[in-house]
């Protein structure tokens, strides 16, 4: 039998790829057997971080955000290599987003009162060690960006990432606790296990040195954070509708959709996950995606086939979550040349395709008979998760009866669902979008306590 040496090369690089992982998640910094002894460092490391001069801080941020830099592209490789999520090249411009777009300690405000009775000043403080999980559809972006904002408000941070992206993490925890060591910092101002499970969490969630938990993924762990008892911030799922009525520049709106949608594979919360559009333009808007935008329009018999693929009686297939279009199209037995990148259809607001929130660039059309049956089909699409929500239109009166009605974190106008993350839009970026429990697009003053410091009688120089 003829070997195939270039088979035999690929398989050995592989296992040596694998094998460096390995030896590099033991000699890692801030990685624990167990959750307990994470604590107790991250503990040990607040310690020091809390008597650090808040220069000192953002000299530790400034790491943080260079290193990120750096290692863009290894990070972008091993989320997609050890998810089988999402998109290389997609991936390194997250996270410059999240190097560059941040914020840091200039987030940081005081209130001030001063007057015939002295000084009073509302400053925000560390709440110590928080306990943070995070998803697999952005690992290393949301380990780095908790950390930024977290460790710039003073705390320290123990996280419990998702078991399918542990290496990924840990790669970004390494390079947070090098950054903090490299600027005169604490080691474990990061910490984790090496095995994150439910146990572990749970001893997360109860332990006493805990005070304030992060917790960004699905429905599931923002209720089990929510009964924990203690104080948490829950940024949870989103079905983000499309709305584009009349007013809207068609083409421009097919563009800006299937460019949000079509992000990293579809993975973010915020990306586009439905079109609902009004019956005048339906048509036209149909048409710029599937002659422009690389869009591939499924018949009845392919759409029946692809919900059979993607969603099982267990819930979604996390084999088809994050998967491009071609890929998605060839589970089914579909061939369709590279420019592919989504896969499009007309159906009723509760075909499964539509209302369930699938992470892959399938783009589901609702028709609606005019502004205010879209409204009303979008909001019952968005489920109350009160997430996110994405408009095309030039009728002011139209966008803020929209605004009011579907009461989202997050509503883009005019531009693609990532514009909300200051990826060409405006303001600072996240990865962490609390609307359930209100802070809304999470940054270092989410992680703070409010403390008011009263001087009697003093200080009032006026
Ligand atoms: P997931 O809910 O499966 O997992 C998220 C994290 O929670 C993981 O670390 C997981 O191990 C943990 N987890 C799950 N159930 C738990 C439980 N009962 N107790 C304790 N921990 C538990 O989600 P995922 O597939 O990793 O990410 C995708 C989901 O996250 C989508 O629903 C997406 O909308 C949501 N998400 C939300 C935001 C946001 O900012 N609001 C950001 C990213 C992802």
């Amino acid at each position: 039998m003829l070997v195939n040496e270039n088979l035999v090369q690929e398989i050995v690089q592989e296992v040596m790829a694998k094998m460096q992982i390995e030896d590099d998640v033991q000699k890692s910094h801030g990685v624990f057997n167990d959750m307990n002894e994470a604590i107790a460092a991250a503990k040990k490391a607040q310690a020091i971080v809390r008597r650090m001069s808040l220069d000192q801080r953002e000299q530790i941020i400034t790491n943080i955000r260079r290193k990120t830099r750096e290692n863009a592209e290894v990070l972008a490789r091993m989320g997609v290599n050890e998810t089988g999520m999402g998109n290389v090249g997609h991936k390194i411009l997250k996270h410059h987003l999240v190097a560059d777009k941040t914020p840091g300690t200039e987030d940081l405000h005081t209130t001030a009162w001063s007057g015939d009775r002295g000084l009073t000043l509302i400053e925000m403080g560390p709440f110590g060690v928080i306990g943070a999980i995070t998803p697999c559809t952005n690992p290393s972006e949301t380990v780095i960006c908790n950390s930024i904002g977290m460790i710039a408000a003073g705390n320290t941070v123990v996280f419990n990432p998702h078991p399918q992206a542990i290496k990924t993490s840990i790669y970004a925890l390494n390079l947070i606790n090098e950054a903090s060591i490299e600027a005169g910092g604490p080691d474990n101002v990061a910490c984790t296990v090496a095995k994150p499970t439910l146990d572990s969490s749970n001893i997360m969630m109860k332990h006493p040195d805990i005070p304030l938990i992060a917790a960004t993924g699905g429905p599931g762990v923002v209720t089990a954070v929510l009964s924990s008892g203690k104080r948490g911030i829950g940024a949870g799922a989103g079905n983000p509708p499309a709305l584009v009525d009349e007013t809207a520049d068609i083409r421009k709106a097919a563009e800006d959709i299937v460019n949000g949608c079509t992000f990293d594979n579809n993975l973010p919360c915020i990306a586009e996950k439905e079109i609902v559009a009004v019956d005048s333009i339906a048509d036209q808007l149909m048409k710029y995606m599937v002659e422009e935008q690389g869009c591939y329009l499924a018949s009845k018999e392919e759409l029946d086939k692809l919900a059979e693929t993607v969603i099982t009686p267990k819930g979604l297939n996390r084999k088809c979550v994050g998967r491009d279009a071609k890929t998605l199209l060839g589970m089914i037995g579909v061939t369709v040349p590279d420019n592919i990148r989504c896969i499009v259809f007309e159906g009723e607001k509760e075909h499964p395709l539509i209302s369930e929130e699938l992470m892959m660039p399938i783009l589901g059309m609702v028709r609606a008979k005019d502004i205010d049956d879209a409204i009303e089909k979008a909001v019952w699409l968005e489920h109350g998760n009160r997430h996110s929500a994405h408009i095309h239109s030039k009728n002011i009166d139209n966008i803020t009866k929209y605004a009011k009605e579907i009461d989202t974190a997050i509503l883009v106008k005019n531009a693609p669902s990532y514009a909300a993350l200051g990826f060409g839009g405006e303001g600072y970026c996240t990865f962490t979008i609390a609307s359930r429990t209100g802070e809304g697009l999470t940054s270092t003053k989410s992680f703070t306590k409010s403390r008011r410091c009263v001087m009697s009688d003093s200080l009032c120089i006026r």
